[in-house]
């Protein structure tokens, strides 16, 4: 396993951003190869101690000369999220200087051809990390993107083109839910990931063991060592699984039996006020059409100060929110529907 550091310059003279990458060669220049990163979102934490529970599997493998496929591990993908704090509260989600959601404006390349790459000297400190990111990930079979959401299941994103080729995965990883995407305009990590092989030859797009993802691990607070144990062992298996590595004791992963959800399924539930939230639901719960789902106190103490929210369809409750502070319009949580919703936003890929 070789270390390096990736370098990014900053907007200022002075300014430079630092993040390692790991890169373990495979011994079968024809296996499936794969790249891992996590903490895209700087402020989420399940993936990154993932991986770190992950590493020394990865290094047993490797000292028994069981790695097949070349790996690339890039534990922490963010130093420029990492390091903004405002007011002492960490954000990781927004780049400050442009209020650019971290996970979109990724470069959507016509083929997987790093010569089409933008030219980003010019272009802002976050631009030059996502099109480096993109340039260590192209042309590598499986990438897994690790975030997670505010309170949630464990879900996939997964495209349409890559269903359901990806059961094995989703089974392997032991995901709650998969949610079906197939546009993506806004650029997320792995639209700029899928995207490019959408429109070339089969032998290019090779969808038979491509495995793209954005993997929601639960939500901000599931961040402890049992978790990042079995999620590691679950990221392993998906890599025993797909012929990156070679491990006999990992089991044929067997169908995946979680809930697969079509993104137009999804209700995002906005808060007709601002105020408190006081849930009636957490995820995994199953919910009828007109159940409460969360009363919002907005005037306490008033006649008429709450306001309920009821579930416009039968479904699961995918994700809510770690915070109980509200405003009006904001997403209370993700319903995952039985049906199409007929909130028009739910069509976009939203992480
Ligand atoms: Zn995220």
């Amino acid at each position: 396993m070789q270390k390096t550091i990736e370098r990014i310059a900053g907007d200022s003279e002075g300014t430079i951003y630092e993040f390692p990458v790991f890169r373990f060669d495979g011994t079968d220049g024809t296996a499936a190869s794969a790249y891992l990163q996590a903490a895209l979102h700087a402020g989420e934490l399940p993936g990154v101690v993932a991986i770190d529970a992950l590493m020394p599997m990865l290094a047993k493998a490797e000292a028994e000369g069981r790695i097949r496929g070349a790996i690339t591990v890039v534990p922490w993908a963010n130093p420029i999220g990492r390091a903004q704090y405002h007011f002492g509260e960490h954000q990781g989600r927004f780049h400050l200087g442009t209020r650019t959601n971290f996970n979109r404006a990724f470069p959507l390349l016509a083929a997987p051809d790093l010569k089409l790459l933008p030219d980003t000297s010019l272009g802002g400190a976050d631009q030059r990390l996502k099109s480096r990111l993109l340039e260590l990930s192209l042309g590598r079979d499986v990438v897994l993107d690790l975030h997670c959401d505010d309170e949630g299941l464990v879900y996939l994103y997964i495209h349409t083109s890559l269903w359901p080729a990806m059961a094995d995965c989703a089974a392997a990883m032991g995901a709650d839910a998969v949610v079906l995407w197939s546009e993506d305009s806004t650029g997320t990590f792995e639209g700029a990931s899928i995207m490019p092989y959408q429109n070339v030859p089969a032998n290019v797009s090779r969808f038979d063991r491509r495995a793209v993802t954005t993997v929601e691990y639960r939500g901000m607070l599931d961040v402890d060592s049992a978790l990042a144990a079995s999620d590691a062992k679950g990221l392993y298996r998906l890599l025993a699984t797909r012929g990156v590595l070679q491990d006999p004791s990992v089991p044929k992963a067997g169908d995946f039996t979680g809930a697969v959800v079509p993104l137009e399924n999804i209700d995002m539930m906005p808060s007709p006020k601002a105020g408190a939230i006081l849930y009636d639901v957490k995820p995994g719960d199953r919910v009828a059409k007109g159940d409460r789902l969360a009363t919002i106190v907005h005037a306490p103490g008033e006649p008429g100060g709450r306001t309920e929210v009821f579930a416009p369809q039968s479904g699961f409750i995918l994700t809510r929110r770690s915070r109980r502070i509200i405003r009006a319009g904001e997403d209370l949580l993700k319903l995952a529907g039985d049906r199409k919703s007929g909130d028009a936003r739910s069509g976009t890929l939203e992480d």
